[in-house]
């Protein structure tokens, strides 16, 4: 996976994106990730690439041309088309399914808007996607756009260690994760339930199962509309309704 990312902010994607796991995913080679500096693409004598909004009203516009300049030069690079991602409070609200299917693309171009937003004609023109992460508004687009890439990332082949599988993790199959817990096995007076030092590997996969039912039923019970349960999922599901 090859991420590219258009942005008035590279060095925030590069230190962000250079970290703990994405960073050693990078060194092992299992994804590349290029910050481009839209900056460098201004047609203005003055470096500037922001400008006021026709119309008026507050706060600037990023312009077409630098924007546009900067795709190009990635665009020309790849050699095919390619998705391009707009990081936007308006765009199809981020979740794990989306991630996973962003993460089947060989490349991903990230565009982030900075001030009032971009110019909305060369947005027409590149973006495939409009992505937001949540119904909130942010400064930039470079937060949400490493929110993304750290999500896609984790799901590539090679990036987590078998030890950090994200096979049971939240929302893998619109469940959430059961519990979790490690040494000591009394912290503070707390005890670690018994049936996770039982050894019994078959009563410890049924305990977590249940805990992410329940947790999910307590805390999301919105997923459990989209889950696949077995029938005894269903079962110890309507047992919870009759306590
Ligand atoms: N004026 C815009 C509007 O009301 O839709 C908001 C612009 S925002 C201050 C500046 C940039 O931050 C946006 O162009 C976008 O790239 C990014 N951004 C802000 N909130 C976001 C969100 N929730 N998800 C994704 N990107 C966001």
């Amino acid at each position: 996976m090859n991420f590219y990312v258009l942005t008035l902010f590279p060095d925030m994607i590069r230190s962000g994106f250079r970290t703990s796991i994405t960073g050693r995913a990078m060194e092992k080679g299992i994804l590349s990730m290029e910050a481009i500096d839209i900056r460098g693409f201004s047609v203005n004598k003055h470096n500037r690439v922001d400008d006021y909004p026709y119309g008026g009203g507050a706060g600037m516009v990023m312009q077409a041309e630098p924007v546009y300049l900067a795709y190009e030069s990635v665009a020309s690079r790849i050699g095919k088309k390619s998705r391009v991602l707009y990081m936007s409070p308006q765009g199809r609200v981020f979740n794990q399914c989306m991630a996973e299917e962003l993460a089947q693309e060989e490349e991903l171009i990230f565009l982030c808007g900075h001030y009032e937003g971009i110019d909305e004609r060369v947005l027409e023109e590149i973006v495939t996607d409009e992505i937001s992460v949540g119904d909130y508004v942010l400064t930039g687009g470079e937060l949400p756009a490493l929110v993304i890439m750290d999500a896609v990332s984790r799901l590539l082949d090679g990036v987590l260690h078998n030890e950090e599988s994200a096979e049971f993790d939240s929302f893998h199959d619109n469940l959430l994760e059961y519990p979790q817990y490690s040494r000591p096995e009394e912290w503070r007076g707390k005890k670690v339930p018994p049936i996770l030092l039982s050894g019994h590997h078959m009563n410890v996969e049924k305990w977590r199962r249940e805990q992410s039912l329940l947790r999910t039923k307590e805390r999301r019970p919105d997923l459990l509309a989209q889950a696949s349960l077995t029938k005894e999922d269903k079962k110890f599901l309507a047992n919870l309704e009759e306590l």
